[in-house]
């Protein structure tokens, strides 16, 4: 075992601060090469563990002693062979490895040609730097309702294959969050891929999401979307919300709103309607509560007609 030392002051390495408190925290760093060795750690550290893919979220935390995130111990998942593959398969699903960063992401051939609104969140998380390190596994994970990819995730119907004590399990990625920074991934588990399945003939997807500056920040909404079309109906269509309720949220209403009805600008527009109705967000710094379902409708409509464009169906 070695260790690594977060260091959480600039310049004062080895005093107490005012209150008696160390500045320092020790964690235990561990890189290991399987994905059975990951787990026994995380098995074994009685869930003060926490897998590390590119750290953007988790080495930020750890710096600011978030108390949600009370790692003893981090496992640094980028050494797993597993972990870094990609693999588009002849059935046309495409398999990302929990530790691939975003950059590889975007610049794989099979994702341009064959999930190109992939691209639409991983080329817009952080800026370059971020994207050097960060992965969709981690953002994930790290559960938060404005995640970019998450409703990207769930848009194009991903399963997460889980590795634990107990073997793997598979879940549909819209069932893996489950409140603010909570997912249904256990301390004992680690997230080895996203499979995307094959989307089919007159497919289509988009991302977009609404910040009020052009600088990074999180969405003060986001709008994830898919379509299916065949003979100029909706036979498939998905809408999933970022940054307006607990947790990024699938819209039943948005789905029946657009199956079976041909494509057209008044279907686009009840399922717009119905991300509207079924946002539940706060206000905040960035934006009032009406601001934000607002920003559902809009976005919802505007995503939509991007996912038709890229189906063919316009
Ligand atoms: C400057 C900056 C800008 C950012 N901009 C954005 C943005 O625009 N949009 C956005 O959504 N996010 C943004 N983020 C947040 C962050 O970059 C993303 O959430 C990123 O995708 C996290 O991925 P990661 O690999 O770095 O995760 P990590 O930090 O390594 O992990 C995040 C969490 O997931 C857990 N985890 C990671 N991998 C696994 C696994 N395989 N199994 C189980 N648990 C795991 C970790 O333990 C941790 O709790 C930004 C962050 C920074 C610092």
């Amino acid at each position: 075992m070695s260790g690594i030392i977060i260091v959480t002051h600039d310049f004062v390495r080895d005093i107490k601060d005012n209150q008696g408190g160390s500045l320092l925290k020790w964690i235990d760093y561990h890189a290991p090469e399987s994905v059975a060795d990951a787990v026994k750690i995380l098995a074994d550290s009685d869930g003060k563990a926490r897998p590390l893919a590119g750290g953007t979220d988790l080495i930020v935390q750890l710096r600011v002693k978030d108390p949600r995130v009370n790692a003893e111990t981090v496992v640094d998942i980028k050494k797993i062979p597993e972990l870094n593959q990609m693999d588009y398969d002849k059935s046309g699903g495409l398999t990302i490895g929990a530790a691939v960063p975003l950059h590889l992401i975007y610049n794989n051939p099979d994702v341009v040609k064959h999930f190109p609104a992939i691209i639409d969140s991983a080329s817009l998380i952080g800026g370059t730097p971020i994207q050097g390190r960060a992965t969709l596994g981690g953002n994930l994970c790290n559960g938060a309702p404005s995640g970019d990819s998450i409703p990207n995730l769930v848009a194009h119907k991903v399963i997460a294959t889980v590795a634990g004590p107990n073997g793997t399990r598979e879940i549909p990625v819209e069932d893996v969050c489950t409140g603010p920074r909570q997912t249904s991934i256990d301390s004992n588990e680690l997230l080895v891929s996203l499979y995307f399945p094959n989307p089919g003939e007159g497919f289509g997807a988009n991302y977009i999401r609404f910040i009020p500056r052009n600088e990074m920040d999180i969405a003060v909404a986001g709008a994830g979307v898919s379509v299916n079309i065949s003979n100029g109906k909706f036979v498939d269509g998905r809408v999933c919300l970022a940054s307006v309720a607990p947790k990024p949220i699938l819209v039943e209403g948005a789905s029946k709103a657009l199956v079976g009805q041909p494509v057209s600008d008044e279907a686009i527009q009840n399922a717009a309607e119905a991300a509207r109705e079924a946002a539940s967000p706060i206000s905040d710094m960035r934006g009032t509560a009406e601001y934000r379902k607002h920003l559902c409708e809009v976005l919802t409509r505007r995503a939509l007609n991007t996912a038709v464009e890229r189906a063919g169906g316009k």
